[in-house]
């Protein structure tokens, strides 16, 4: 492809003007052209994975809730899961005695039907 030929071209990386051999170089050197590909490539991955991130989001709010409507019992963390709010906050709202447990060893137990008189009211 090296036909003599020179155009005057800006590199696509670093935005410096640069004399190209042919009319498909897009960078004025090697390094310009690995660093941008590497940039592209990060910024692909990066893209990729907000995207999975978001459809796991949805993912998990709709599986989690039908499968812990199932259960008589739910740890702190279902619980919290299923109130929306932070274990911390259920934790606090145990302590205040706004909802009831069954506390084994160092594990709450929470009745789902508790959760449910408790929102009921
Ligand atoms: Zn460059």
């Amino acid at each position: 492809m090296s036909s003599g030929i020179q155009v005057e071209r800006v590199c696509l990386y670093c935005n410096c003007k640069f004399i190209a051999r042919t009319t498909k170089t897009r960078y004025c050197s090697h390094r310009c052209n690995s660093r941008h590909y590497k940039q592209v490539v990060k910024e692909e991955k990066i893209a990729a994975s907000n995207i999975q991130s978001s459809a796991m989001g949805l993912l998990k709010t709709k599986v989690d809730f039908p499968e812990l409507s199932g259960k008589p019992f739910l740890t702190i963390n279902e619980s919290s899961a299923l109130l929306n709010v932070s274990p911390v906050t259920l934790r606090r709202w145990i302590k205040e005695g706004m909802i009831p447990t069954q506390q084994i060893g160092k594990k709450h137990i929470i009745k789902r039907a508790d959760i449910d008189a408790m929102l009921a009211k």
